[in-house]
């Protein structure tokens, strides 16, 4: 995050305003080790899924989650800076990566290639490894026809004491819907996967397959760890359980005016007020995180009242309907939230915009000021 993003305003200056609810998180985590069978990896790659890494690993390590896992190296030695010491598990990297400072950091990374091992086995220390299979999305990890001659090729490193093998780690393409068949061959070539590692003389001890979604409906596979991202947010792709959304987007109306019927608004005129009113000006747009495609869809709380977002959503602002009551400059609106009080959710942002929830919260500006609200204040709340 940016020093501006987090600059303090002056006091009693109205801003859009992003509040995080680490009490959510909180919540969800808790409700995430329940489940899991065995440790909970907390996923906080992309900024936390945008609530901030740093953040929620410290919630998320305070309520049942053991570890930390991220993408790249960068975002685990900024865990490190930020001065978290609890294992962290790095998987997407070029095989040019960083790999000696993460050695130094005591960062572990996941092996999906020999030539990642070879980069990895090079670098000063005895790296800890998780080798990653590709379960079956021909995304990231090791191709099937590759593992086992990339687990002997490790069993050698880990001989000759260039590499710890700590784990082996899958993840599945189609959890969010527990009954496709697709989840039995992930679980399947996860399975034949350790089998495999096992039969090259290697011992990993942390085996992990499940994510937020088959963590919550299927145990089988949860094998000795989660790695559970969304879920720590309060998204649910299963849509099983019920999870606390943690954030809420504020914004003051900067502009109000009287309009007549047939009044055309934003760029492209898409937009023609049908009666008489009120609009609105909010000052936020794409580049924090309004999708442009949920123009003409969207709608915000005004006054405990669902209005309307009208015309196209702009880079920077965004015009609403406030009907014929209208509103005054100054008051704020509530862009989305929890929904406890009839506002927008993350999910309806999601359905207004054709996409899911994740890319709703990791799309948010860094523009946008934030407030941290730490789960101690939501518990003595009770
Ligand atoms: C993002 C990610 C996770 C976390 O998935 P969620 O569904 O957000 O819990 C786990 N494993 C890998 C490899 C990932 O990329």
């Amino acid at each position: 995050m940016t020093g501006l993003a987090v600059a303090p305003r002056p006091a009693g200056v109205s801003t859009p305003r992003l509040t995080v609810d680490l009490g959510a998180v909180a919540h969800n985590t808790r409700t995430l080790a329940d489940r899991a069978g065995g440790e909970l990896m907390a996923v906080v790659k992309a900024d936390g899924f945008g609530h901030g890494a740093a953040d929620v690993a410290r919630t998320a390590l305070a309520h049942g989650a053991t570890r930390l896992g991220v993408t790249s190296l960068a975002e685990a030695f900024a865990l490190r800076d930020a001065g978290l010491v609890v294992p962290v598990l790095s998987w997407l990297n070029p095989v040019d990566a960083d790999f000696p400072a993460a050695a130094a950091r005591d960062v572990d990374v996941a092996v999906p290639s020999l030539a990642h091992l070879a980069a990895v086995a090079a670098a000063p220390g005895r790296q800890r490894v998780h080798l990653h299979v590709d379960a079956g999305m021909a995304r990231d990890g090791a191709e099937p026809g590759d593992w086992a001659a990339l687990c002997r090729a490790a069993r050698r490193a880990e001989q000759r004491g260039e590499v710890e093998v700590v784990g082996v780690m899958g993840h599945l393409g189609c959890a969010d819907d527990p009954g496709d068949a697709c989840n039995a061959r992930g679980r399947t070539r996860f399975a034949w996967a350790v089998e495999v590692a096992r039969a090259a003389g290697l011992r990993p001890r942390d085996r992990h397959l499940a994510a937020t979604a088959a963590t919550l409906t299927d145990p089988r596979t949860h094998h000795t760890m989660s790695r559970v991202g969304a879920g720590l947010v309060g998204i649910d792709p299963s849509r099983s359980t019920a999870l606390a959304p943690a954030l809420t987007l504020t914004a003051p109306l900067v502009q109000v005016r009287r309009v007549r019927a047939g009044t055309a608004v934003g760029y492209g005129h898409d937009h023609r007020t049908a009666d008489a009113t009120h609009l609105g000006l909010l000052p936020l747009g794409y580049a924090d995180g309004l999708p442009r495609v949920a123009s003409g869809r969207a709608e915000v709380l005004v006054r405990g009242v669902r209005r309307p977002a009208v015309g196209r959503i702009s880079m920077d602002q965004v015009v609403v309907d406030l009907g014929r009551a209208g509103a005054e400059a100054g008051e704020t609106v509530t862009v989305l939230g929890p929904g406890r009080d009839g506002e927008p959710t993350v999910a309806e942002w999601a359905g207004w915009a054709d996409t899911i929830e994740h890319e709703i919260v990791t799309g948010i500006g860094a523009r946008v000021p934030r407030v941290v609200r730490p789960a101690a204040y939501l518990r003595r709340l009770g």
